[in-house]
Formats: structure tokens, sequence, C-alpha cells
């Protein structure tokens, strides 16, 4: 006998999880935010998803309006679960054939889901000891192979300007710059090259000023030292950590970022085929599952709670 988790799960407890995610702090209208409100019944399709009127614009809404569950022929389960098989890492495959559903509606749930996690996820703020590497995806318009390809650089010789080994968007090559704080957050963003004008920004708007960063000796990084504590280990004379305050310990070094690498590659391995279009939001996601994890939260709860 089959058994399909769908039967084994109940809307009921899915709109009491939203409520409790949604209205931690009571209800409040979404139209003009007032949490002044009637009880209205419920939603034609489904018992469980309470209606309210506002009592201030005299609107009516409901548990899920405004939210990217509102809308869908699917019931509010199939969608949590769709969720919780995603923070588990399924493909998109393997997620319709748990749910039963056919291939291309999976698709779009996971896509919509998957969007909308990154565009509402907090960007945190790193401070203190923080790695900054990059890696490159080859991730192609029409998404036919993917895979992430480590930095392969031979010892850079100052004197020669080009990329040799650089990836730009425009070639396949998508660059991935990562910041990760030790025994803290990390901050992923894809960008189009990784020329000093396009990182700067971007490591002044995720890292406080006066931070110790650590990178390679890549000259990107260069300015780093007009604002922050800038450290680099030289990976082309195969120096990979070293001790530079005499205390025992190689603090400079990327080790972190390679780790984080590994992690990336080994979560991307089950979704083939991912489109420079897309790949963001599948970077945005791992970010997201990463942060949950490291901070010992549970994913479902944690994702939910950024959807809600
Ligand atoms: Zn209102």
């Amino acid at each position: 006998m089959l058994i399909n988790i769908k039967d084994l799960v109940e809307d009921r407890l899915c709109y009491e999880k939203v409520r409790e995610l949604r209205w931690s702090e009571g209800v409040k209208c979404p139209h003009c935010t007032s949490q002044s409100y009637k009880r209205h019944g419920h939603h034609n399709s489904c018992e469980h998803r309470y209606r309210y009127q506002c009592k201030n614009c005299h609107k009516y809404y409901d548990d899920l309006t405004m939210t990217v569950f509102e809308g869908h022929h699917q019931p509010l389960k199939v969608w949590i679960l769709c969720l919780y098989f995603m923070g588990l890492n399924l493909s998109n495959t393997q997620i319709a054939k748990e749910l039963d559903l056919n291939e291309s509606d999976t698709q779009i749930m996971c896509n919509t889901l998957r969007s909308k996690t990154v565009e509402l996820k907090p960007s945190p703020i790193l401070e203190n000891e923080i790695e900054i590497d990059e890696v490159y995806i080859v991730s192609g318009h029409k998404g036919n192979s993917q895979a992430v390809k480590k930095k392969n650089r031979k010892p850079r010789c100052r004197r020669l300007k080009g990329k040799r080994g650089r990836g730009t968007a425009v070639d396949d090559k998508v660059p991935i710059l990562g910041m990760v704080q030790r025994d803290g957050q990390v901050v992923l963003k894809m960008l189009n090259d990784v020329k000093t004008k396009t990182i700067t920004p971007v490591i002044k708007t995720q890292i406080k000023q006066y931070s110790k960063i650590y990178t390679d000796e890549y000259a990107i990084y260069n300015w780093l030292s007009d604002f922050y504590y800038h450290k680099t280990v030289n990976h082309g004379r195969k120096e990979y950590a070293r001790d530079d305050d005499n205390d025992g310990f190689c603090e400079v070094h990327v080790n972190t970022c390679e780790g984080l690498w590994s992690l990336l590659r080994s979560w991307l391995r089950p979704h083939r085929g991912i489109s420079q279009e897309k790949l963001p939001f599948y970077i945005g996601f791992f970010e997201v599952i990463h942060n949950a994890k490291n901070r010992g939260k549970a994913v479902l709860h944690q994702l939910l709670a950024i959807l809600l």
C-alpha cells in the first residue's frame, strides 16, 4: 500500500501554524495595518482559513491575504510540504513524486516559493572576523549544465593584466561573492563580474566598518585596508594559513569560505541545469538554509516565518 504524505498532514494544523507565525503580535489588516478587526467567517475554499474585516478601512482579508500562499488551487498543506522538501534540498522531480503532482506544477510552486523567500529574507550585517572569497558557477542562459568550479588559478603575476581563470556572467562562469562571519552568518551575492567597483558597494553594505577581513591576495581586495583591518593569505605562494599575531593560531586564512563552497557544490548538485536567471534564487535559498542551520533553528519554521 502506498502512503502519501499529503494524507497524513492536516490543513487545519497548517492554518494554525500560519496564524501563530503571521499574527504573532495580533491580527493586522494587510491593507492599512490597523489591528482593529472583527472575525468574518472563513474563506470559501477552506473552513480553517479565517476571514476578517478591518474596522478601520472596512476591507476584508484572510489568513493568507497578500502572502505567497494566496490564490492557488493546491491546498495550503501541499505548499507547506513543498517548502519542507525544499528545505531538505529535494529536486523538483523528487518533490513532484513525493506529493504526487505533475512536474510542471511542482516547478511553478518551487520557483514561486524560492524567489519569494529570497525576496523577503533578511540580509545579515556581518562584523568581527570575516572571510571573503569568490567562486565561479558554470551556468548558461538556457540552463544546460551547471557545476560549481572553484577558481583554479595559477600564481598570479601582477604585471599581467587579463582575466585568466576569472569568470564573468557573460562567458557562463558566474561569479559568486561569499562573505562569511566566522561562527556567524553568511552572505552570498551573485555578481556580473568581480571588479573592484562591483564588489566595493556590496562589501560596504554587508560588513561593518573596521571589522577584520581575511581574503586571498587577489588585487580586487586591495582597497579593503582603507575601511577594514585587512589580512591576506597568499595562495599563490602555497600559503593557506598564517599566524600573524603570534598567539599560536593561524588566523589568516579563508578556509571557512572553502568549506562553504564545498557545501554549496553539494547543495546545487541535485538541481540540474540551473539557468543564470534562476541561479540567484538558488544561491539565496542556500544562504537562508545555511544561516538557519548554523543558528540551530528549525528550517521549516524559519522559512515560514520569512514568507509570512
Ligand atoms: Zn484596514
